[in-house]
């Protein structure tokens, strides 16, 4: 059998093992201390935003949860999220008993349609509902249109949540992603774009949220000696190990970004003269993705071959590939719940599919890909 190729895998720096070495000899085993702060201020360089302030915290999923927690998300609110995402986007909504209403995605960026938004805040509010909040995503990487989002948003008065779960890296405009929301989501999960084998941050736009965001993430401790609670709060903050893989995994960032883009060029390069296969691109200059993961379309009706014959043909030679994200709106736990727009999102879903894009792909697994792919037209 030849050996696994998978869809993205960690890929460490060098540096990851000295910051965890470090906490070790000064025994910061715990979610707080050194590597977590360092690991907060890296990330607000980065982020090169005078309005980003960070906090660490144990998964991209418990930003958004405090994220919609500190926008005053409660029982029987709306949030509206893009439908064609990952389930961590929509499942916080309900964690606060509000209801998620979903949008569907345009052609262009394939997150949130500027319109469809539109309409679904106007006939919530024609309902009589309330609606608290947007999450908008920027999936696999690309930027949404941000800018049109948030003029809808401003239009109704509703705070924007940014989904840049995917995203650390790519730019709208040359401003990076996770610098537009009224709170903004990262993720270091295993397979993103960094790691810190299981981690998020939420990014807020002043210090006092960054602070209550801490103070949620700790189980809500009032600042007197003994423990006195007067606020239900969470155990979400990230640990000092977790930030030292963090810390190391910032220094190889923009190299690593690179080589994602550099694979997504690669399967440019394959798929260029094939009839009915696209790879998902920036539709201007204006948008920069880091590629997190490269992702075709196949259009049924030019392409001689289906989704599955390449799922398929490429499981065979034990490569991984993966249909897009299933969107929530189809999903059994949420189907009962609003949706606006039409099938952008379930085309999408029913005729895309990820390929291999990590940034630790090795040149022989690029070649074994590509022949695999090629022999796929060649039959
Ligand atoms: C990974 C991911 C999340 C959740 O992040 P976790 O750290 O896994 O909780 C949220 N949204 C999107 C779009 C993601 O890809």
């Amino acid at each position: 059998m030849k050996s696994k190729i998978w869809l993205s895998t960690p890929h460490m720096g060098g540096s990851e093992q000295k910051y965890i070495n470090e906490a070790f000899q000064d025994n910061w085993i715990a979610p707080l201390g050194p590597n977590v702060t360092g690991f907060e201020t890296d990330l607000e360089n980065y982020l090169s935003n005078k309005n980003s302030f960070v906090a660490c915290l144990s998964s991209g999923t418990a930003a958004i949860h405090l994220a919609l927690l500190q926008l005053g998300v409660s029982k029987g609110d709306e949030v509206i999220c893009q439908s064609f995402t990952f389930c961590g986007t929509a499942n916080p909504i309900t964690y606060l008993g509000a209801n998620p209403v979903f949008v569907d995605s345009e052609s262009k960026t394939w997150n949130m349609c500027p319109d469809y938004l539109e309409q679904a805040i106007i006939d919530r509010k024609s309902k009589g509902k309330t609606i608290k909040a947007i999450i908008v995503v920027h999936l696999y990487g690309m930027p949404a249109q941000i800018d049109k989002i948030i003029d809808v948003a401003k239009k109704y008065d509703i705070p924007v949540i940014e989904d840049a779960a995917e995203a650390l890296g790519s730019t709208y405009n040359n401003q990076k992603c996770g610098t537009f929301g009224e709170f903004s989501i990262l993720s270091f999960n295993g397979n993103k774009i960094i790691t810190t084998s299981g981690g998020g941050a939420l990014v807020c736009r002043s210090i006092e949220h960054k602070n209550k965001t801490i103070y949620y993430a700790t189980q809500a401790r009032e600042n007197t000696p003994h423990y006195e609670h007067t606020e239900i709060g969470y155990n979400y903050r990230m640990s000092n190990i977790s930030a030292g893989i963090g810390r190391g995994q910032m220094e190889v960032l923009d190299k690593h970004i690179g080589l994602r883009q550099n694979n997504n060029k690669f399967y440019n390069e394959i798929f260029k003269d094939i009839d009915g296969i696209s790879v998902f691109a920036e539709p201007s200059s204006q948008f920069v993705s880091n590629h997190w993961l490269t992702c075709i379309l196949i259009d049924p009706s030019k392409s001689k071959i289906t989704r599955e014959d390449i799922y398929s043909k490429l499981l065979e030679e034990n490569i991984e590939s993966r249909p897009l994200w299933k969107p929530m709106h189809l999903q059994p736990v949420f189907n009962k719940y609003p949706y606006y727009g039409t099938n952008i999102s379930e085309q999408l879903f029913k005729n895309g599919l990820c390929l291999p894009s990590g940034s630790k792909l090795e040149n022989e697994e690029l070649e074994r890909i590509k022949n695999t792919l090629i022999s796929l037209f060649n039959d």
